[in-house]
């Protein structure tokens, strides 16, 4: 199988490392590359590199693309069972799903996710309340294993398996195809239920109230508010809206989906035009912009769930520095820590603008599965913030002590050590590991920086 050298970065465009690309066409070419790969140099899988740090890079070793195992290979209309290839984008199964009426049962902020890329990092939406993290969804996947001999997986058949692969960051093997169960929807837009927040008070108050009423809520937060207005926030909440909330003219095609990005970041973008300065004026202008309260409104489903899709390359706009995602999940009971933890972000002027606090659900049994029942929230800050790797040290302290979490898909920086504390399952999934993969084919620049 041809390869080609490149240099990978994810999402937040740190920590970059150069690769053997390989990008198989069929399971045959992919159970090839498995048998092959040297164990002293590692290979780890990638679907759409939209995690935001090092997991799906293998520095030396070899990157298994499955940007050529991207076929729907069976949609049943009438249950909205989807068996894919596991490179298939949610934004795919969404074209191919909402025509008949279903739609992915779990959704990230962006849908330029594949299936493969879901399963692995267990990943979860905004409405997690609800429906649990995506491997809820899962009724099978095929994986080949570290030798390349394949296995087909299911939670009551090998739940042992299947909960160390979901989550699992493509340490167990290569998902080659999935069975997944759509979620059915009545039309493809949105409800939308606006409410603007004056502190971190009420917007917990009005995310524990929406929850009940809503099935997808989510607050986005001002970061850089202090005193009386810490943690002030618009919390957006929705539910798909039936036939008759339509309006008329949009009754002839309910299911209308325009996916696309409007907006392009030249490469060339400058940097440091987001700062501390820029991101306050920018937090203020969006607070101030939204509505104390609005009611009913129709959303499109990219402007609900995937509003920074609308701008291609949008983490291009952070120089070439990059920037760093850190998302938390704090148990309920833990109210003041998450306080604590707007309070120590607004007290450093660190600027992140996609600040955004949702409340978990029951989570799911994966070993490395990031969901657990409390207040997750996620920040992205310039990399080249000063005092950064101070401030996300508190974090980890403040979140350890609290019997949290961070989320592996974004964390770039966490010391093992201190990941060590906050998964209670690591030492069954390195167990996991040490029987699947005795040599250690399966490699990525997070797993060896992190021991896992
Ligand atoms: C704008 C934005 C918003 C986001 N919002 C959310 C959110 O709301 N909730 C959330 O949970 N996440 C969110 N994410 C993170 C994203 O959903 C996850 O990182 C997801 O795993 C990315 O999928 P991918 O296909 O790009 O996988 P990659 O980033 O390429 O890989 C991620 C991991 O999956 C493994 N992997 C990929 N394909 C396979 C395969 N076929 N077999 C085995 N392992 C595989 C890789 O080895 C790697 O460890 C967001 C990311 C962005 C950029």
């Amino acid at each position: 199988m041809q390869t080609r050298t490149v240099t990978l970065t994810g999402w937040g465009r740190v920590a970059p490392s150069t690769a053997e690309l390989a990008e198989p066409g069929d399971p045959v070419g992919a159970a090839a590359l498995l048998r092959a790969a040297d164990p002293s140099r590692g290979l780890i899988p990638r679907g759409l590199g939209r995690s935001y740090n090092d997991a799906a890079q293998s520095g030396g070793g070899t990157v298994l693309s499955t940007a050529r195992l991207n076929r729907i290979l069976q949609l049943d209309p009438a249950s909205g069972l989807v068996t894919c290839e596991a490179g298939v984008s949610l934004e795919q199964l969404m074209v191919a799903g909402l025509p008949h009426g279903w739609f992915v049962p779990v959704s990230p902020g962006t849908r330029q996710v594949t299936v493969g890329g879901a399963i692995a990092a267990d990943v979860h939406g905004k409405n997690h309340h609800v429906a649990g993290s995506f491997a809820r969804h899962v009724r099978s996947f095929d994986l080949l294993l570290p030798g390349g001999e394949p296995r087909t997986v299911t939670s009551e058949g090998d739940p042992a398996l299947f909960w160390a692969t979901a989550g699992g960051m493509g340490l167990t093997g290569l998902i080659l195809r999935a069975t997944v169960q759509l979620r059915r929807v009545a039309t493809s837009r949105v409800l939308v239920e606006t409410v603007r927040t004056a502190d971190i008070d009420e917007t917990m108050a009005v995310l524990a109230e929406h929850d009940r009423e809503h099935g997808y809520t989510v607050a986005w937060s001002d970061s850089l508010a202090r005193g009386a207005s810490l943690g002030r926030s618009v919390v957006t909440s929705g539910d798909f809206a039936g036939l008759a909330d339509l309006l008329e003219a949009d009754r002839r095609d309910p299911f209308a989906f325009r996916p696309g990005a409007r907006l392009g970041v030249p490469a060339g973008f400058p940097p440091g035009l987001i700062n501390r300065y820029t991101v306050t004026l920018a937090n203020r202008a969006y607070y101030r912009k939204a509505p104390r309260r609005r009611s009913r409104e129709l959303q499109e489903i990219g402007t609900f769930f995937h509003p920074l899709d609308g701008i291609r390359n949008w983490n291009r706009v952070y120089g070439p520095g990059g920037f760093r995602q850190y998302q938390y999940v704090l148990p309920f009971g833990q109210e003041a820590a998450v306080r604590r933890s707007y309070e120590l972000v607004a007290a450093a002027r660190a600027p992140s603008f996609v600040t955004v606090l949702k409340r978990f659900g029951e989570g799911d049994p994966g070993l490395l599965s990031f969901p657990m029942p409390g207040w997750t929230l996620a920040l992205d800050f310039p990399a080249r913030t000063p005092g950064l790797a101070g401030l996300l040290g508190t974090l980890d302290r403040l979140v350890v002590e609290a019997g949290g979490r961070v989320y592996l898909a974004k964390d770039s920086r966490v010391p093992a050590d201190v990941l060590a504390q906050m998964y209670p399952g690591l030492d069954d999934f390195r167990k996991a590991r040490a029987e699947l993969d005795p040599h250690g084919v399966l490699a990525s620049d997070l797993s060896r920086r992190l021991g896992l």
